[in-house]
């Protein structure tokens, strides 16, 4: 069992390499690099894959969250709430823009947003409020909404992980990750779910007036050629990766589903193991499974970690510190926050390789080996 991976592009490419690699060809072949014509079409088919009126692409999905938070207008100080169990990117953003990051506890067994919690940071200060649809499940987001609506507050979706995705409201109505809130962001980096070959993200909205301060902010505060009315930055998706993306989203419910797939695989594997607390899907959440992360119950996990390593197995922790307990918030004494259910998981957490080309005889040795190093 040589070289397993946590996720496996090569495999993945192999299969649609006619398709993707004719694509490349046609943007070298126009040399229509930035802006091309690949690019509008790739956002209108993301547009109508999503639902949503406006994709505005960007070049990574850290740019993408900043563009967000810069749209809003939001002076420097105002407190924005994120989850600290999250990558680091989501929390960086907002301290980049001086603006003070407020840290909100998670669900032990979703991993996403606590609304309760959530509620009870509101202040007068509070400007914005950023879930994250962590590790592919959507967080809980009619009581997000509810909460926002409540107190007048915007919500940026961080949706790096969970594109592709759905969540189901109340009503019975249902929505693609990244268009429930004001603004949704994402990330095209490869391991991710809609991965490209380089550097990659988006901003979606259906708010108009955002859109077009987006679009704008995005490329350096321009509204007519050479006049800027506004401090932006350069921030664009190339035409290569979006000849990359335009073929890739064609796959991208395949992908979701073999997902799944493999997730199904573990918990039903898992399931009767009392060291392993398998994740839990909300039942209104399409899960696509960015990751697959357990949580363990009790054991040593360095020792599961290096002895998974031993059988040729990658195993990851994310994330292992989270986001309060960074150095780069020293300023916010965000360290003294509570956060009992981040600390707890940031212990426990482990995840396992999962892709959308994942063989059966590969996943059932990573599941033999992983039950018998934790059950000993
Ligand atoms: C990957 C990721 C980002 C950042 O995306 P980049 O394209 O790497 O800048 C932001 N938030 C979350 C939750 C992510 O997983």
């Amino acid at each position: 069992m040589d070289n397993i991976q946590m996720v496996d592009l090569k495999s993945q490419y192999q299969k649609i390499k006619g398709e993707v690699d004719a694509s490349i060809q046609e943007v070298v072949d126009s040399a229509a690099f930035i802006n091309g014509p690949k690019v509008k079409e790739f956002a209108k088919d993301l547009e109508t894959y999503l639902g949503v009126k406006n994709v505005i692409p960007c070049a990574n999905g850290t740019d993408a969250l900043q563009i967000a938070l810069m749209a809003l207008g939001l002076k420097p100080g105002d407190e924005v709430i994120t989850p600290s169990f999250t990558y680091i990117a989501t929390v960086e953003v907002v301290g980049l823009l001086k603006l003070k990051p407020i840290f909100c506890d998670v669900d032990k067994e979703t991993f996403c947003m606590d609304v309760n919690h959530l509620e009870s940071l509101i202040t007068p200060n509070t400007k914005a409020i950023i879930p994250v649809h962590l590790y592919g499940q959507s967080a809980p987001m009619d009581e997000i909404l509810e909460v926002a609506k409540k107190h007048n507050l915007p919500i940026i979706e961080d949706n790096a992980q969970a594109i592709g995705g759905s969540y189901t409201h109340t009503s019975g109505n249902k929505s693609a990750n990244g268009t429930m809130g004001d603004i949704g962001t994402t990330s095209f980096f490869p391991s991710k779910n809609l991965g490209c070959y380089g550097d990659g993200g988006a901003i979606f909205t259906n708010n108009a007036e955002l859109a077009a301060k987006i679009r704008m902010i995005a490329n350096h505060g321009q509204s007519k050629k050479y006049v800027h009315d506004m401090v932006g930055c350069n921030s664009r998706l190339d035409s290569m990766q979006a000849a990359v993306l335009g073929i890739k989203l064609k796959h991208l419910d395949t992908y979701c589903s073999a997902r799944r797939k493999v997730a199904d695989t573990y918990d039903a594997a898992f399931a009767e193991s009392d060291k392993i607390t398998t994740p839990k899907r909300r039942e209104n959440s399409y899960h696509v499974f960015h990751q697959y992360t357990l949580v363990l119950n009790d054991i040593d996990r360095d020792m599961v970690v290096h002895k998974l390593s031993e059988k040729g197995i990658p195993a990851m922790i994310y994330y292992p510190i989270p986001a309060h307990r960074q150095k780069m918030f020293e300023e916010f004494d965000s360290e003294g926050q509570e956060l009992p259910n981040t600390d707890w998981l940031t212990q426990r957490v482990i995840s396992l390789p999962i892709h959308t080309e994942m063989k059966e005889d590969v996943q059932q040795y990573i599941i033999d080996n992983f039950l018998e190093i934790v059950n000993g």
